[in-house]
């Protein structure tokens, strides 16, 4: 592997989806233009690399999940290890391997005025060494949570259960399931599939959630791509339609969702019933308090743990944990479900630009004192985006609008010689009277509710606004006017 450099142009952070994503578009809209991407782990595929538990998949279909360059190949909803495959040929067909450095964590980034460069402090993993960089511009694809640090909540009585305590996150190889009785706390779209692909193993698996949550239950095949498949036509135009066939549908069902919340609500919930039956409790265990799309619905291909609950292979219950005992959970009812392995499907530790200090000219930024510009840079910080895909549409939709966005303003840098750009909201627009980065009756998960207040903050109107709707975004991204005030440009090359 070549040797990290000590100056690059354009440093991309993190080599999961949206860091490998940023350095294809950069590639090919800034011909000419040296890049590194730096990750801290040992290869390529961040949250795909990371989650390694029985059966871990998409919950959007891959046509949309997928970059819009690379046609997808297969069933819509796909295991991690064909999203791996896909990361590893895009970058392999993209030239990227040269670019890429493994096993490097930033932890510091100075922005200096004089220079108009940021110097980076980065550790190598393995030896615990530093060493700084230096780069133009700053690209942040570092993702929205801690991949070290699970979220394991202080369950009372922890230390006394006698099993093991996993995360998913951090799932062993070695695990041995056969004839364990397992509990899986939680309700999302982790639990809802490594249930069904454990439950075979184990002698019983009880699904243990404190509220319940919706799920889409449909097939796991595109009649529309088979169709164009059939046709012999070339694959991106099979990826192409499909995906905008895809886009339509959920920007309907989105429209519907918003307008007739019941509606879907009722729609969802009778997917569930139709598979557990008519005797089956739903309205306790599957009839979530909050609208659908205020979190993400997980799709669950062939309803298959609806059928593992209906087979009996697996228990709900719908409960609040009291403690942890040696042999298994009490609940706050009194009841104790028995167990030798609990498996904490409890999500993520939100990580605010990968937990990287930085500073402009020795100033600490507090990014939850600052400004979002568009959702991609922010107020008072020179040279650097950063990439936060959706989280109701495809996360890589951002992706590719992010990166046109991107890859514009390095060209306009460019083209017009200059050195630097910086948001810089007018003075109407004060941190008193902003908002948080997303309104809770939006979207509002516990990891996203708990730490928001770290997030940059929107202010009243365009550009100091995070759109977080691709329908909106796809519109507005292309035509901002790069040069209308809102961006300071300086210095020369
Ligand atoms: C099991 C699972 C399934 C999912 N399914 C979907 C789905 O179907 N659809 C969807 O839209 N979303 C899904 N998501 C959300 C998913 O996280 C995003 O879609 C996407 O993977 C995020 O990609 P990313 O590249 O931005 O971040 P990540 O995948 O989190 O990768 C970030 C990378 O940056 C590196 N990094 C971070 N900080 C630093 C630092 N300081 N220094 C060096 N390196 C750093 C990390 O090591 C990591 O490799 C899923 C998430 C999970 C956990």
């Amino acid at each position: 592997m070549a040797h990290l450099p000590e100056y690059t142009p354009v440093l991309i952070v993190g080599a999961g989806i949206s860091g490998l994503g940023a350095a294809a578009h950069l590639k090919a809209q800034c011909p000419g233009r040296d890049f590194c991407v730096i990750d801290s782990k040992t290869d390529l595929g961040g949250t795909w690399l990371t989650h390694r538990y029985p059966g871990v998949r998409s919950d959007s279909d891959l046509y949309t999940y997928g970059y819009r360059f690379k046609p997808w190949r297969g069933k819509p909803i796909a295991e991690g290890p064909l999203i791996m495959n896909y990361l590893r040929d895009m970058s392999v067909e993209h030239h990227l391997g040269p670019h890429l450095f493994f096993g490097w964590q930033l932890t510091e980034a100075s922005w200096c005025s004089t220079s108009a460069l940021w110097r980076v402090r980065l550790t190598e993993v393995e030896s615990g060494q530093q060493r700084t960089l230096s780069c133009q511009f700053l690209w942040m694809c570092q993702g929205y949570y801690r991949h070290d640090t699970p979220n394991l909540p202080d369950f009372p009585g922890r230390e006394s259960f006698k099993g093991p305590i996993i995360h998913p996150q951090d799932w062993p190889d070695d695990l041995e399931l056969k004839g364990k009785r397992v509990i899986v706390i939680g309700s999302g779209a982790t639990a809802a599939t490594l249930i069904p692909n454990i439950a075979d193993d184990c002698e019983q698996v009880t699904m243990l959630q404190r509220s319940p949550a919706y799920f889409y239950v449909g097939g796991n095949r595109n009649e529309l791509a088979e169709q164009l498949d059939a046709l012999d036509i070339p694959p991106e135009w099979t990826h192409e339609i499909t995906r905008r066939q895809l886009l339509k549908d959920q920007q309907a069902l989105h429209q519907v969702a918003n307008e007739y919340p019941e509606v879907v609500a009722e729609e969802l919930i009778n997917g569930v019933q139709a598979i557990l039956g008519e005797d089956f409790d739903v309205d306790s265990h599957f009839r979530p308090a909050y609208r659908p799309w205020q979190q993400r619905i997980a799709y669950l291909p062939d309803g298959d743990l609806f059928h593992a609950i209906a087979r009996g292979d697996v228990n709900v219950v719908t409960a609040h944990i009291d403690r942890f005992e040696a042999n298994g959970i009490r609940t706050t009812e009194g009841n104790l479900i028995p167990a030798d392995i609990v498996i904490s499907a409890t999500g993520f530790q939100l990580s605010v630009m990968g937990d990287v200090a930085f500073d402009v000219d020795g100033v600490p930024v507090d990014f939850g004192q600052c400004h979002t510009y568009l959702g991609i840079m922010i107020s008072d910080v020179p040279n650097m985006a950063a990439m936060f895909g959706y989280l109701r549409t495809s996360w890589t939709m951002r992706v590719d609008l992010v990166s046109d966005f991107v890859c514009r303003l390095l060209n306009t840098l460019e083209e017009d010689g200059l050195s630097w750009c910086m948001p810089s909201p007018p003075e109407a627009e004060t941190i008193a009277d902003a908002r948080p980065w997303i309104a809770a009756e939006d979207f509002s998960p516990g990891y996203l509710r708990k730490s928001i207040h770290k997030m940059p903050k929107q202010g009243s109107d365009l550009p100091w606004i995070n759109l977080t709707d691709y329908y909106v975004e796809r519109e507005v991204l292309p035509t901002i006017d790069l040069k209308d005030g809102a961006l300071l440009f300086g210095g020369s090359r």
